[in-house]
């Protein structure tokens, strides 16, 4: 029995965890163990050791992610990005949300169920901790249902205080992504009041998760999340899903005891598949619900029940609605393909623009205002430059300025010569030389070399008398 008591369609005119008079129905999902179920758990564990010991690893100095949103530095698999890669950043999401949407087209959201943050904390991590507390769906209920007595207390008090502390390592693990380490470690080791902004963002991340898994739950992917509700213009009757066997499985009846063989459907409506749900949606309604994460726990669940009623598996399955249809085996069609073709070579362009992204950044410009200096007795003219370097590499870096013989460059000052990564140097410099060596209808080339020998020549305008 559904414990939401659904009848017919009613299910689509209110969420499935909200009655009819808009009060929210808890959802106890029940405990599932099968094939899928492992290797998600698997494949979670891997997950999350990327997620909270990546913060932790620096490779020559630099993490090897980071997204500093206060002061506009990104790292992104230790490469920096500074405001000036703003194109490549565009670009970025650009290929990301047609990566996205191709992928969603085909196979639905297989993000959502096994690499999703929230469904990997939620349910590997903050669910397992209630089964081991307070035990499985049914005990929960009764223990929510009882009175306040010690054996609630203790269940509770310990339930909250160890979702507090796990919340409180995903605050700072979150706030290592935005700050890094080196600053995490400041922001920990000193006085609060030496940084009350960090130390106030630790604790109001900390409510923050603390709230979404101990109770906005499965809301953030009814509600909140805009991936979810894109689900309805991305996917079609080809994407892949998890979806129910209905032309195999209807009608449905029950079996009763000692039965063998019925003339109805396999589907005993013994409503499993709908308990284990952590979103309480029943898949038998039919494939592209919304509310569905593609967690494939109703799969483990339904191949359960077919295992004890000696009946095929995959009732339930990743599969298209037009393969369920047609009763045909999913498999690797020229959508498939192409689509797959696409994915890689919106990959491949993104990746080259990674990898031929010069190191440093220059502006060079024209003294404002001014045009040239003009020596009369020695017939010598010189123009005035300004010059900007953002060194983008990941160490720090020498700069040496050149311009062709017999033209001189002469710095004003000190000049420009190291630069530590992710920093600026600006400068200015005279280029000089007889009036007419440069000539006059060509551009100036002007030369900027780096430590590695990465040279770019930036052609600039020499304004000389005429002769
Ligand atoms: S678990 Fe399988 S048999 Fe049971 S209700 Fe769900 S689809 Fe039907
Ligand atoms: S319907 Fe199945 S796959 Fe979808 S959220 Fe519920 S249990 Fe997970």
């Amino acid at each position: 029995m559904s414990q939401f008591n659904l009848e017919n369609d009613d299910y689509r005119n209110h969420l499935y965890n909200q009655a009819k008079d808009g009060k929210r129905l808890w959802i106890y999902p029940g405990r599932i163990i099968g094939n899928l179920y492992r290797a998600r758990t698997y494949f979670s564990y891997v997950l999350l050791i990327l997620l909270f010991g990546l913060p932790w690893v620096e490779i020559s100095g630099q993490p090897v992610f980071m997204f500093n949103v206060i002061e506009r530095t990104f790292i992104f698999w230790t490469v920096p990005f500074y405001p000036q890669d703003f194109h490549l950043v565009a670009l970025g999401i650009v290929c990301f949300l047609i990566f996205i949407s191709l992928f969603t087209v085909l196979f639905g959201r297989i993000w959502c169920g096994w690499a999703c943050p929230q469904t990997i904390f939620m349910e590997m991590l903050f669910r397992k901790i209630e089964y081991w507390i307070e035990g499985d769906d049914k005990a929960q209920r009764r223990l929510d249902e009882g009175p306040w007595n010690q054996e609630k207390i203790l269940k509770k008090s310990s339930k909250h205080f160890i979702f507090l502390i796990l919340a409180f390592a995903i605050s700072n693990t979150f706030l290592m992504y935005i700050i890094g380490k080196k600053e995490w470690l400041k922001l920990v080791i000193e006085p609060p009041m030496n940084h009350l902004i960090g130390f106030m963002a630790i604790w109001i991340f900390t409510a923050v998760f603390y709230f979404v898994f101990a109770r906005f739950r499965e809301i953030v992917c009814m509600v909140v999340c805009p991936y979810g509700r894109l689900q309805g213009v991305l996917l079609d009757n080809n994407s892949i899903l998890v979806q129910y066997d209905h032309k195999r499985g209807e009608p449905k009846g029950k079996l009763t005891k000692g039965e063998t063989s019925t003339n109805h459907g396999d589907c005993i409506d013994c409503h499993w598949c709908v308990r284990v749900c952590p979103t309480g949606i029943d898949i038998r309604n039919g494939s592209n619900q919304l509310e569905c994460i593609g967690c494939t726990s109703c799969i483990d669940a339904c191949d359960e029940v077919m295992e004890k009623i000696n009946k095929p598996k995959d009732l339930i399955r990743y599969d298209s609605l037009n393969g369920v249809n047609s009763g045909t085996k999913l498999k690797f069609t020229t959508r498939i393909a192409a689509y797959s073709v696409a994915l890689m070579a919106i990959i491949g362009v993104f990746g080259y623009l990674l990898i031929t992204r010069k190191n440093y950044e220059t502006t060079l410009l024209r003294m404002p205002g001014m045009t040239y200096q003009y020596d009369e007795k020695t017939h010598m003219v010189s123009n005035l430059y300004q010059i900007e370097i953002l060194n983008k590499s990941k160490g720090k870096q020498h700069y040496k300025i050149t311009v062709a013989p017999p033209l001189t460059l002469i710095w004003v000052g000190k000049g420009i010569s190291m630069i530590e990564n992710g920093k600026m140097a600006k400068g200015e410099f005279f280029i000089k030389g007889l009036v007419g060596q440069q000539p006059r209808r060509e551009k100036l080339p002007i030369m900027v070399t780096d430590s590695e020998g990465d040279t770019e020549i930036i052609k600039t305008s020499f304004i000389q008398p005429d002769e």
